[in-house]
């Protein structure tokens, strides 16, 4: 049996929600026996890419990490708050908007991974990976703890706790990781990186379009646990989703790195019930009137082309031009180009798209690539 908490957070101040982390972790079975005095513990939340604003539910919350790293240090280790954004996201700029600044500022290590050393580690019982590049810091830590933010995605319905250690490889890692496949390949990682606890920040989540481009959910929900699978279960259940529909989370019960199992799970705190909110799934998003345009992603398109096309149909919705994308098709990153579809009603981003996408008259290198270009080639241009 293992447990799993929730906790209702009473406002957005840094008390407020130092206090709904402190008891969440009480309640989940505390870190003391976890984290031990003179260990270096890797606080690491999803810090995906820069969001709009700090409220749009993308990214954790620095009150969040704050909070856990206090605990961290009052047992006697170092807490480091440590993160590499998605391939082609720069960290530091999500650091600023996030108000990770401010941590830095008042002593907290905060480190942009993507500015460390690279170290090629094995992967013993992986199913896709053998092995991988990592961080230097990632191999120096002693634990690692997860924090991320309650959010839907666009491949894997939700993410959460287990899918955010993709954060701790490189951007070629985490390319090759989409296209060896990437709810195996995060459960490799789960596997050898073996995160300890789990705080959850359901604050402030994300639904729809997400991981980056959805739409905030003031949730006002602290969860945490040991058992990582279990915590996803719960967090993905309070989202109105079974938690076999989490590709990452089954895969991870699959392997025995937790339990999704409703009757090995003892939830304390509010019941499920009482804070569950449906929220709405990527392709329920309409703000964005799609009609007329087909968009074809692989599992290997990664959040870079992904978010690059969704963010430039949303700026060309506020140009007035979306009319000039329909009756495109456009095919993202390393998908196959369908049957049937004129050449010239075709599109395709990504410079890792196949060869055949690549030699279109309408292809848009990069990686990610530009949403300029993307706006530019829908537009009638190339
Ligand atoms: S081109 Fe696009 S899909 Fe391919 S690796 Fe780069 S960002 Fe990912």
């Amino acid at each position: 049996m293992t447990r799993v908490s929730k906790v209702r957070v009473d406002g957005r101040a840094r008390d407020q929600v130092t206090a709904a982390v402190r008891r969440a972790v009480s309640m989940a079975g505390d870190l003391a026996d976890l984290v031990r005095p003179g260990m270096l513990v890797m606080v690491k939340p999803n810090l995906v890419a820069a969001p709009p604003s700090a409220e749009a539910g993308a990214c954790t919350s620095p009150l969040v990490c704050q909070a856990v790293a206090d605990l961290v240090s009052e047992l006697g280790a170092t807490p480091v708050i440590a993160e590499s954004s998605a391939r082609g996201a720069d960290t530091e700029a999500v650091l600023r908007v996030m108000g990770y600044e401010e941590l830095r500022q008042q002593g907290y290590q905060v480190v942009d991974l993507k500015k460390d050393k690279t170290v090629r580690v094995k992967i013993a019982d992986g199913n896709v990976l053998r092995e991988i590049t990592t961080f230097a810091l990632v191999t120096r830590v002693d634990a690692i703890i997860s924090v991320p933010v309650m959010k839907t995605h666009d491949q894997g319905q939700a993410t959460l706790s287990l899918k955010n250690l993709k954060g701790l490889v490189t951007d070629v890692e985490k390319r090759r990781i989409h296209l060896e496949g990437m709810f195996e390949g995060t459960v490799d990682l789960v596997g050898h990186f073996k995160p300890v606890f789990a705080v959850v920040d359901g604050i402030i989540g994300q639904e729809g379009m997400g991981p980056l481009m959805g739409l905030p959910v003031e949730l006002g929900l602290v969860l945490a646990g040991r058992d990582l699978v279990a915590v996803d279960a719960v967090a993905s259940r309070i989202m109105g989703f079974e938690a076999e529909e989490v590709p990452i989370t089954k895969a991870a019960a699959e392997r025995g790195l937790g339990t999704l199992d409703p009757s090995h799970i003892e939830v304390v705190g509010e019941p499920v019930a009482a804070v569950r909110r449906r929220f709405i799934r990527c392709e329920e998003d309409h703000r964005i009137d799609r009609e007329g345009i087909t968009i074809v992603h692989s599992e290997g398109t990664c959040t870079g082309c992904r978010n690059g096309l969704l963010s430039s149909l949303f700026d060309m919705r506020a140009e007035g031009t979306l009319g000039r994308a329909r009756g495109f098709t456009i095919v993202a990153g390393p998908a196959a180009i369908p049957e049937g579809v004129p050449p010239e009603r075709l599109v395709s981003i990504g410079s890792c798209g196949l060869l055949e996408a690549r030699r279109l008259p309408r292809f848009v290198r990069g990686c990610p690539p530009n949403n300029v270009d993307i706006v530019r080639a829908l537009s009638g241009g190339v």
